[in-house]
């Protein structure tokens, strides 16, 4: 941390250093105040779409969450409502210093639409399933995605073992050898989805994805909360990373996820919000604390501290998605930065800024939000090249035109 000037220039950081370094002319300066840049929040797992559910699918476990409220209710949505509803998500990240979304949802073509029209930052992950999808059109968007847009990038994957058979699961194995790619997935999730996978294959779900080649070249797995020594090995040994979504597991009672293991075992750790239908809300400092504060309860006050929670929630989501060059704030590093405003009082006395943002930072302290040079969000004002307000009809238009 220190005290000085950040330069901007083709979406990059051209120059940080101490001040008076900097010559211009600059097409605009900004005046921070003493406040701190530091690199936006990584959402390493999302289903943006899904916030027209907010409210409206809520107190039932995942299974039930799913079949009885999800899913009737997914089969109704256009890509034309994915798009809104992609847009209403990503305003809810700005307002919560997030400048990149791992977003896993159907009508791609839509989410990629959403985060170009909005400037946003966006890896996309292919959730074909027994409903929908399949390895060639998971390899076609691949090929489309990866090259679509600076903003963009493409990950191979699948919604579930749960919801998944076999061969479409050896099909999408063949495509991870075939791009020597690595593979994402909702992974042990709960403990009836693991249950559910060795009654039919004799394996926990890390084992048997990975006896089909899944993860020969990496990847990783959303959630992974209910997962086995054998399961941590072969996470370590595929170099996999996890994605842990505490506030989505919390509400819908999935458990705890074993982080304080992972970060033991060096496997790397990323945070997502989940859906808005099972989080509700996408807010990352409530993300940060749940995921330092469930370890707590679980192995004492010592564990996983503001500074692990900090790499997770800045670097390791952006390394999950392929953005190698969005982790930390550098020269030639892409500007995804926010602005946190520390003459609040939750900031105040700056007796640890990192400790506060996690244990005590808010949504009220991001004052801007940029990406890839293009500020966003400043002072609770969106400059998404669209009107709030008819983002907020459109959603609501959608969720009540529903049967
Ligand atoms: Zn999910």
């Amino acid at each position: 941390m220190f005290e000085g000037e950040l330069v901007v220039s083709g979406g990059r950081i051209v120059s940080l250093g101490a001040s008076g370094g900097a010559e211009g002319p600059f097409d605009r300066e900004v005046d921070c105040h003493g406040n701190l840049i530091m690199p936006g929040f990584k959402n390493a797992h999302t289903h943006s779409g899904m916030t027209f559910l907010r409210s409206m699918a809520d107190d039932l476990p995942l299974q039930r969450w799913l079949t009885e409220q999800v899913f009737p209710k997914e089969a109704q949505l256009t890509p034309d409502d994915v798009y809104v509803l992609t847009k209403l998500a990503i305003m809810e990240y700005l307002t919560s210093g997030i400048t990149m979304m791992f977003d896993m949802y159907f009508a791609r073509e839509s989410i990629a639409q959403a985060a170009i029209d909005t400037g946003f930052r966006a890896a996309l992950v292919g959730c074909a399933n027994d409903y929908g999808g399949s390895a060639q059109e998971t390899a076609d968007e691949y090929a489309k995605f990866s090259k679509l847009n600076p903003l963009i990038s493409y990950r191979l994957g699948f919604h579930a073992e749960y919801t998944s058979s076999e061969p479409l699961m050896r099909d999408l194995s063949e495509l991870v050898q075939q791009l020597k790619q690595p593979f994402y997935t909702h992974l042990n999730e709960t403990r009836a989805e693991v249950e559910h996978c060795i009654a039919h294959s004799g394996m926990r779900t890390i084992e048997y994805l990975d006896s089909l080649g899944l993860f020969n070249y990496g990847g990783g797995g959303y959630h992974c909360v209910h997962v086995s020594e054998r399961e941590m090995e072969i996470m370590q040994a595929r170099k996999m990373s996890v994605i842990t979504c505490p506030g989505s597991n919390t509400k819908l009672a999935s458990g705890v996820a074993p982080v304080y293991e992972y970060l033991k075992r060096g496997i790397p750790v990323a945070i997502g919000t989940d859906g808005a239908a099972s989080n509700n809300c996408l807010d990352f400092f409530r993300e940060m604390f749940l995921t330092t504060g469930l370890q707590k309860l679980e192995h004492g006050a010592e564990a996983v501290d503001a500074i692990d929670v900090l790499a997770m929630a800045c670097r390791n989501g952006a390394y999950a998605c392929g953005f190698d060059d969005c982790d930390y704030l550098a020269v030639g590093k892409q500007a995804d930065l926010i602005l946190i405003d520390l003459q609040q009082p939750n900031m105040q006395p700056l007796n640890n800024i990192e400790k506060n943002i996690v244990y005590s930072g808010s949504k009220q302290n991001v004052a801007l939000v940029m990406i890839a040079g293009k500020v966003l969000y400043e002072k609770g004002e969106f400059f998404i090249g669209e009107d709030p307000a008819r983002i907020y009809a459109e959603a609501n238009r959608i969720i009540r035109g529903m049967k």
